[in-house]
Formats: C-alpha cells, sequence, structure tokens
C-alpha cells in the first residue's frame, strides 16, 4: 500500500522523498535576490525564481493537470521569500490575480487562489479574494505582443468599490511575463491612492518580451 500511496517526484518520478519536489530536484531551484526586480507602475515587483525548469514544471501541475498539493509547496517558497525581504507581514493583505470564472469552472480551481489560500494558511498574512475580480474573460495571452496583451486585459478586471484597507497590500501572482496584467491591476489600485502595494510574482519569465523588441533593435 505504501508503495501506491507514495507520492513521485513531478521532475523526475522518483518517489525517494514522497514529495512534490525530491531533495536532489529542489536543490536545482535558484531563488532570485531579495529585492524588486521590476518596478510597474512605480510600484515594486518581487519575483523568488524564472519561469522554468522544476519551477516552470511545478506551475504547470497546478494550472493543467489538477495537482493541487503544488499549491502547498509554491506557498512554502513564497513564505520563505517573503521573509527575506522587508515587509511587515502582519500589516499586510494578500490579493490574488484570479482567473475567470469560465477557467475556474473548467479546472475545479483557481490556481492562483490555491496557493493564496496555502500562503494565508502557513504564514497567517490576511486573504481577500473579493475584491478584485476578473470580469470579462480574456484569450490566453501567451501569443499576443506587449500592446496587444494592454488592450485585451483592458477592462477584464474590477476593483470593488467598497474595497479599504490600511494594510500593505500583496498582489499575488503565479508568472510575471510582460507586465500587463499587473501594469493594468495596479493602475486600477492606483487611481483609488493605494499607494502601499508591492506585486510579488511565483515567477517570471527570463525574456520579458516587453524588452524583446528593444533587443532586437540591436542584432
Ligand atoms: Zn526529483
Amino acid at each position: 500500500m505504501d508503495l501506491i500511496y507514495k507520492r513521485k517526484c513531478i521532475n523526475c518520478s522518483c518517489s525517494k522523498t514522497n514529495d512534490i519536489l525530491c531533495k536532489n530536484c529542489l536543490k536545482t531551484v535558484q531563488k532570485l535576490p531579495s529585492f524588486a526586480q521590476d518596478v510597474i507602475n512605480g510600484y515594486s515587483v518581487y519575483s523568488v525564481f524564472y519561469y522554468e525548469g522544476v519551477i516552470k514544471k511545478l506551475i504547470r501541475e497546478l494550472k493543467f493537470k489538477h495537482n493541487k498539493p503544488c499549491a502547498n509547496l509554491a506557498a512554502k517558497f513564497l513564505y520563505d521569500y517573503l521573509k527575506t525581504i522587508e515587509i511587515d507581514m502582519d500589516n499586510s493583505i494578500i490579493i490574488p490575480v484570479l482567473t475567470h470564472r469560465k477557467n475556474y469552472f473548467k479546472r475545479g480551481y483557481d490556481n492562483v487562489l490555491e496557493i493564496a489560500k496555502e500562503l494565508n494558511r502557513i504564514s497567517d498574512i490576511e486573504l481577500n479574494y473579493n475584491s478584485l475580480l476578473k470580469i470579462k474573460y480574456t484569450k490566453p495571452q501567451y501569443k499576443l505582443n506587449y500592446k496587444q496583451r494592454q488592450n485585451n486585459i483592458k477592462g477584464s478586471f474590477l476593483l470593488d468599490k467598497n474595497f479599504k484597507t490600511e494594510k500593505q497590500i500583496i498582489l499575488l501572482d503565479d508568472i510575471l511575463t510582460t507586465g500587463a496584467t499587473l501594469n493594468y491591476i495596479t493602475s486600477l489600485f492606483k487611481e483609488r491612492g493605494f499607494n502601499n502595494l508591492i506585486c510579488l510574482t511565483l515567477s517570471k519569465t527570463k525574456k520579458q518580451k516587453s524588452f524583446k523588441h528593444v533587443l532586437n533593435m540591436f542584432f
């Protein structure tokens, strides 16, 4: 029976550690530095990893393969990272960037919300997932450039007009690609005067596509 229930490593499929990632694969994970690596709309953006290797697998397992326990490991990574940056966790509030209900029903759960719930459970940071809502279904963004993404995302989120907080807002997402989504969402907070906000993403793509066209000019 033990054999049947032993969890396999999502990366190498071994069941030595009986965990989502075995010890060896866990060692390959490299955290990004503990400072704001990007700035969007004047807000600091912290990313824990590059979107590659085992982290890419972890995110995809949770997103596409119904491997919900991956949310727990993702939250542990985020929590460990939060401890290394200057932030008052007792005075913070997590707001996840949710998917549209259409995706939610297809998947049965929201992958970023699952991570946020786990983060709330292990860190005790307040969680609010009712105030920022995705109100318009948007096409998958991976084939679009930054400009197209910006148009795609416009009007797709709503910040509840009754939302109030004195706390530091932690806007949470799983992947930062071009920043078009976070750019739009932070603008909603900005126009309401929420200045105490940071973005936290589990991962970011290595070549952020918004900078690609700049690079192309040199080659
Ligand atoms: Zn492994």
